[in-house]
């Protein structure tokens, strides 16, 4: 095998090729328009498109393809091979103008009316500050996606607008401070869990080959009660995959890291090193890819659904977010108090004023299945610091004398084991929005969600904080050391009601978070209008992430995949209950009244009262479970409203319920029916394969 530090990175035109394969002017002018954002010269597209293709050509690629992000939140690409005719034979070729812009026919991609029908055109262009990579002998080109009139139809051109934001408002707060940096960035590590299954029992399950998740289903005696999947020995096949998995992300450049088995039976989790947020959004897209390409070599299926058994953990995302000004951690508690409580102030102050667009992010209809449920955090936003950081707030705004080091040590008793210091904050797991030593992790996310759209909405809250910030200490004619404790004061002051250290998973703090007044969304219907609310379009367009239009396109396209998803699952299971689940019950009772007749006519006093006991209680729930499903069907012959929000009440309100109340007899009818009359994999049958 090659040694890992040769394949990584072998399949990425990265900086250390470019600075290999071109000329010392190029590489610099390149590097110039980078950090300027300025235009390539056409000769200058020309050359590094060049270089680009006859790199990819000697690694086996045959094709190019502008690889963007459209809002449906997975990622598109449209191969062109690089043949040009010459004469009766063909030379590969890549020009400058290739690489910088292409058109893509964007009338199949969602853009909630933002491009009308007449003007099909969509512009993919370059994002230069991505590196273009190959996969599947196709040389990726990472593009942005707009629309004929310029308005952003994709995840990346929001994104990279609201990271040159934020270093710019880092920037200004940073130079009051007396240090002008070069740049600021927003790092971001995704860690991303996930389910792997059996194929065979996969595609036995028609819920989760059309929905990504079950619909039906009882728990198995056993799941996750002993703990002992947890951190525990990775199966062989497993491992195979793992290992399979790294290599394909390391030849990537994606910096995975981590990898280990979850608490439920069958899940486990992959957590890449951090970097820059835009570069560690495109690794999140290729890492869930990969994850279900190379699944399927092994005979396995990767469900990214983020909750595909009830009663058992879900999988989510934590995005681990934080800033770096030169290299510079900006939330690590070792900076000065003025710089680091400036920061963590504009964060909380940020999820405290905008937690609708933290909640959004999160927001959809497999999601609204986790949030809340086991191990999850609750829909509830608020923000742990832990202890020992709030006293430092306190400390430093009301100006008391430093305590001895917080940092109490922790004594293991076992000689042989190094002397370490608990961290000064525990990891409160139950937070959906926790600060992890020097970054915030929030927890909220779901599995299958691109981390683009947290990002977004969380850069974009802080960087308008941070303006606020500068601004005050820009207008005051304190002296600097006042002026920002009084900036600090006040935001703690006004914002303290965000912080929660205590147990999130408690059911005492919901009461109490109302009573704070904190945002407790708990769906997807009732989440979405909240991104329209005047104060966030507001936001966005002062910032100019978004016009109004861009952001209303984004919530009907959120919208109108939450009611495509509880459409999709309220068919199938109607298609599962009449295909499959009845048809077995009636198989069952014809079995168990033969049984019951054919005893009777061997031996006319045989007592049959335990078969017939059984044949009424199962005629009783199959009577039940008819009816619902008459009425689950009926329910759906009314969905399908003109108002889009409308329908997502009806869903949540009217179709989700009756889902429910239908599964429970169909769960009930699973326990009664013998195996074999069952007509697909249970959960103890998919949970626990080989
Ligand atoms: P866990 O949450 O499982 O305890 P860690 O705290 O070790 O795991 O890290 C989780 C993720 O946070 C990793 O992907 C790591 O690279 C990322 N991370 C660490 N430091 C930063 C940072 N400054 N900015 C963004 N992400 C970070
Ligand atoms: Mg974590």
């Amino acid at each position: 095998m090659q040694s890992i530090t040769s394949l990584y990175g072998s399949m990425v035109f990265n900086d250390q090729t470019m600075k290999k394969r071109l000329s010392a002017d190029v590489y610099d002018r390149y590097h110039q328009c980078l950090k300027e954002g300025s235009e390539l010269s056409e000769a200058d597209a020309d050359v590094i498109a060049n270089e680009m293709k006859e790199w990819a050509v000697e690694l086996g690629a045959t094709h190019y393809t502008h690889w963007f992000q459209p809002m449906t939140g997975i990622t598109a690409e449209k191969h062109d091979s690089f043949i040009e005719p010459d004469g009766d034979s063909v030379i590969m070729k890549l020009s400058g103008k290739e690489l910088i812009k292409g058109e893509a026919d964007a009338s199949s991609f969602p853009n909630g009316g933002l491009r009308s029908t007449f003007e099909a055109r969509g512009y993919t262009a370059w994002d230069m500050s991505s590196y273009a990579f190959i996969k599947d002998g196709t040389l990726c080109i990472p593009t942005v996606f707009l629309s004929y009139g310029g308005e952003s139809l994709d995840k990346k051109t929001p994104l990279l607008k609201s990271e040159e934001l934020i270093e710019k408002q880092a920037k200004r707060l940073l130079h009051l401070l007396g240090k002008d940096v070069n740049s600021v960035i927003t790092t971001v590590g995704a860690e991303q869990e996930y389910f792997l299954i059996d194929k065979q029992m996969y595609q036995k399950r028609k819920d989760l080959v059309y929905t990504g998740r079950t619909l039906f289903g009882n728990r198995p005696p056993k799941t996750q009660e002993l703990d002992d999947h947890y951190f525990g020995v990775i199966k062989p096949r497993v491992l195979a995959f793992m290992k399979e998995l790294n290599e394909e992300c390391w030849k990537l450049g994606i910096p995975a890291k981590t990898q280990h088995n979850e608490v439920a039976p069958c899940q486990h989790e992959l957590a890449p090193i951090y970097t820059l947020t835009n570069r560690a959004c495109d690794q999140n897209q290729i890492v869930m890819e990969l994850m279900k390409k190379i699944a399927d070599k092994h005979d396995l299926v990767c469900l990214l659904h983020e909750k595909p058994f009830d009663g058992i953990n879900g999988s989510g995302k934590h995005n681990n977010w934080s800033m770096s000004a030169d290299g510079e951690n900006l939330l690590s508690p070792k900076g000065s108090d003025e710089q680091f409580l400036l920061f963590l102030s504009a964060v909380l102050q940020a999820v405290d004023e905008y937690p609708e667009l933290l909640r959004v992010a999160a927001a959809s209809a497999g999601n609204d299945h986790r949030l809340g449920g086991h191990e999850a955090p609750p829909a509830v936003l608020s923000v742990f610091i832990g202890d020992d950081l709030e006293h430092r707030i306190q400390n430093f705004i009301y100006n008391k004398k430093k305590e001895s080091s917080t940092n109490a040590s922790l004594n293991v008793e076992v000689h042989s084991l190094p002397k370490f210091f608990q961290d000064t904050s525990d990891r409160n797991r139950t937070s959906p929005f926790a600060f992890t030593g020097n970054k915030f992790e929030f927890r909220m996310l779901g599995s299958s969600q691109s981390i683009a759209c947290s990002n977004i909405n969380l850069n974009t809250a802080v960087a308008d904080v941070l303006c606020r910030f500068a601004d005050q200490l820009e207008a005051s004619s304190e002296d600097l050391s006042t002026a920002i404790r009084k900036v600090v004061q006040t935001s703690y002051e006004q914002h303290k009601r965000i912080i929660f250290n205590g147990d999130g998973y408690a059911k005492e703090w919901i009461d109490e978070a109302e009573r704070r007044g904190l945002l407790n969304l708990p769906t997807t219907a009732d989440t979405l209008p909240c991104y329209l609310n005047q104060k966030n379009i507001a936001l966005f367009e002062r910032h100019k992430i978004f016009t109004a239009a861009e952001l209303r396109g984004r919530y009907e396209i959120l919208l109108e995949n939450y009611n495509n998803v509880n459409s999709i699952e309220a068919y199938t299971m109607l298609s599962i209950v009449r295909k499959q689940i009845l048809p077995s019950v009636m198989e069952y009772t014809r079995f168990l009244s033969e049984t019951i007749s054919a005893k009777k006519a061997a031996i006319a006093s045989i007592d049959t009262s335990c078969e017939e006991d059984l044949l009424i209680q199962l005629q009783d729930i199959y009577v039940r479970a008819y009816h619902k499903t008459k009425k689950l069907s009926d329910a759906m012959e009314e969905s399908g409203k003109e108002d889009k929000q409308q329908e997502a009440y009806y869903f949540k309100e009217v179709v989700l319920p009756l889902m429910e109340d239908l599964r429970v007899d169909c769960d009930l009818l699973e326990t009664f029916v013998a195996k074999e009359f069952w007509k697909f994999p249970t959960y103890g049958d998919i949970l626990y394969y080989k």
